[in-house]
């Protein structure tokens, strides 16, 4: 599971920042339409080993040579769209045009979406420039820039075929559809399934699960589900099957890197996981996780594979990324002292017996640097992540948990002085809380979710992990986040020195609340409701505890000057509304009880209050922020020698936002357009 920045209304352009402090590193690269694209530093790179420098670089370049893979994977017609734009971008000879401009936009939307859908609402793009353009430059480029093969080598045929994908409205409109009513798999546009309904998929997997299976397989979790000659079939993603190119290039990679292993364990990891891109048995996959969570020693780490599934609204298929890291060991002394306390954080939750760990296992957890973003973490980045997702290997061998440090420290250095704050918040009391403890109780919420939340609780025997379906990814995110919110008032925090006074976690449920109530908004069009899990979840959270601590005005929405403002009146009681919550959800997963879960999130999660809305968009508009942010990756240069041997790696910081797409469009594509 990933762990999305839960406050990420900041960040912008800096340009009230008079920072000579900071040392001259620019965060903000880039800025078009509702992004911001942002770099980050790898603070610690230079003291690693030769070895580990060349682990990591290995690792990364198997990270890059995936990117492909996501593209496809979120629409059929992806590949065939970018590079075509791209085609059109480098050739077209009137680039100061409208037309061009608008178009350059829409690339970079593409880019920085892995696809035509927008990377958090999943709705697709509206393109600001005409079909007739788009047909034009298409005429004018070079045949050799374009994606012809897969059309016949034909331009007019390329036209026909992707026109409609961009212009059309109605068609692929929604890359995930969880609207009620619809059928999920014919709504969404994304590439999971072809030719298939919902009910097909859903009788074909049932049929496939064992529900007696104490150590169920994951199914589904690594292929395309299609129809041919009236029958059901998996297209796997392995060697020699779906996605092959560049699976096989992913392999070149590991396979280096494993002969650089920092030990036996780690190299027995990624020997397993090459074994699984070569079968696709996802008997190995599980094998391959279960050494990952077991390897704790190793500085050097690395996901790279079908992890996450929230791009299928069924949630059985996963989408590829990789993220490479190395522990920052002074800043995990502060994961470690929660990890160490995990059987107490468990003991005490308000949770009733029945759902608690008897014992938890193997709850790890560090802080992490990472060295590179890729698929499905790249531009767009979690700050956490807890995996593996498979629940029994979560509850026999434990899970493996990080805070990303180093993405967190940049989306708070470009964040300052941006006004945000000011905007939102109540009174100067709030703002200096922020100031002065947002950073580390943010991070603090942040372990708490990833090394408790997710790995807390467990199921009661013979209740499916599926049960809650489109349901389930709020609410294992709404227990997370209660999870953390509940011990970050708790005064054992305090007391194992993670926090400095019983004042700090004041700022997180303030700036909780702030988002969750309102100015998550701002990332929501007119008109539309809430479909991201992670946003459910806050605006779930924050509408529960508001209408069930109104009698007592625990929170109120309070009106000054025309402006709505969050105001607590009572912590206390917010914390006691808080663990209330947090029980009634654990129940719900723990007893799979689908009707309770549709019930608390579509009553508060899913539907926006209008006229807020709109202030919050208007206030938000006048900053001048952009609402969501993502990362460039830096570079990273191997240093040869005469006899070609790798004797230093170097890390830059110079690449641009469009430099780097082109470049990864050209060095780390291996794909047919059309798979
Ligand atoms: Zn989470």
């Amino acid at each position: 599971m990933t762990y999305l920045l839960s406050a990420c209304g900041g960040g912008g352009n800096n340009t009230n920042i008079s920072a000579p402090e900071e040392e001259q590193f620019c965060y903000s690269v880039d800025k078009f339409a509702d992004i911001e694209v942002l770099r980050y530093k790898v603070p610690g790179f230079e003291e690693l080993s030769l070895n580990q420098k060349k682990l990591v670089y290995f690792l990364s370049q198997a990270a890059l040579e995936g990117r492909d893979i996501l593209f496809d994977q979120n629409n059929k017609y992806n590949l065939t769209i970018r590079k075509t734009l791209e085609g059109i971008y480098e050739s077209y000879p009137n680039k100061d045009s409208e037309e061009f401009k608008a178009m350059e936009t829409y690339l970079k939307r593409v880019w920085f979406s892995n696809g035509i859908h927008h990377h958090y609402a999943t709705d697709k793009f509206r393109p600001e420039f005409t079909e007739k353009f788009f047909q034009e430059a298409i005429m004018q480029t070079n045949d050799s820039l374009l994606p012809l093969q897969a059309y016949g080598n034909d331009k007019k045929k390329l036209i026909e075929a992707i026109t409609p994908v961009i212009f059309d409205t109605t068609l692929y409109a929604k890359r995930v559809n969880q609207a009620e009513g619809a059928d999920l798999i014919t709504s969404s546009a994304n590439n999971y399934y072809e030719n298939v309904t919902e009910k097909e998929v859903d009788a074909f997997y049932d049929a496939m699960r064992d529900t007696t299976d104490a150590t169920p397989i994951s199914y589904g979790l690594n292929s395309k589900l299609t129809k041919e000659n009236g029958k059901l079939i998996e297209k796997t993603w392995k060697v020699g099957g779906m996605y092959t190119a560049a699976i096989e290039k992913i392999l070149f990679w590991l396979e280096k890197a494993k002969d650089v292993a920092e030990n036996d364990k780690q190299k027995a990891v990624i020997e397993k996981l090459i074994e699984f891109y070569h079968t696709g048995d996802l008997k190995t996959f599980d094998e391959y996780s279960i050494l990952w969570v077991k390897d704790q020693d190793s500085r050097i780490d690395f996901v790279n594979g079908f992890i996450e599934t929230y791009g299928d609204p069924l949630g059985l298929k996963a989408s590829w990324e990789s993220i490479v890291n190395f522990k920052n060991i002074e800043a995990t002394r502060r994961t470690e002292t929660i990890s160490q306390n995990a059987q107490w954080f468990e003991d005490h939750s308000p949770v009733a017996q029945e759902f608690k760990k008897p014992q938890v296992k193997g709850v790890s957890a560090k802080v992490i640097t990472t060295a590179i973003l890729a698929g499905d973490c790249y531009p767009a980045t979690p700050i956490g992540i807890n995996l593996p997702n498979s629940n029994w290997i979560r509850q026999l061998h434990g899970s493996k948990s990080v805070t990303i440090e180093n993405i967190t420290d940049a989306y708070d250095k470009a964040a300052r002085g941006n006004g945000f704050k000011e905007e939102f918040a109540w009174s100067q009391e709030e703002i200096d809380r922020m100031n002065q403890y947002g950073f580390i109780t943010d991070n603090i919420h942040t372990d708490l979710h990833e090394c408790l939340g997710h790995g807390s609780g467990q199921l009661l025997p013979g209740v499916s992990q599926d049960a809650l379906r489109a349901y389930g990814a709020t609410i294992e995110e709404a227990r997370a986040d209660l999870f953390g919110l509940y011990y970050e008032a708790d005064d054992k925090l305090v007391e194992l020195g993670l926090l400095p006074n019983k004042e700090a976690y004041k700022a997180e449920y303030y700036s909780y609340m702030m988002n969750g109530l309102m100015t998550q908004l701002m990332r929501i069009e007119p008109g539309n409701d809430i479909e991201e899990a992670h946003m459910r979840n806050r605006q779930l959270i924050a509408r529960w505890i508001l209408e069930k601590g109104a009698p007592e005005k625990v929170v109120e929405l309070k009106k000054r000057d025309g402006k709505t403002f969050v105001v607590i009146n009572d912590y206390e009681k917010m914390r006691n509304l808080v663990g209330q919550l947090l029980a009634e959800i654990q129940r719900i997963k723990s007893e799979g009880d689908f009707e309770g879960a549709k019930n608390l999130v579509e009553t508060y999660g899913v539907k926006v209050d209008e006229a807020l809305h709109k202030e919050v968009k208007e206030r938000y508009a006048k900053l001048k922020l952009a609402p969501y942010k993502g990362f460039v990756n830096p570079v990273y240069e191997p240093v040869v020698n005469a006899a070609g041997e790798i004797t230093d790696i170097k890390v830059r910081y110079d690449e641009g936002y469009i430099e780097q797409m082109l470049r990864y469009g050209k060095e780390n594509s291996h794909l047919p357009v059309l798979n």
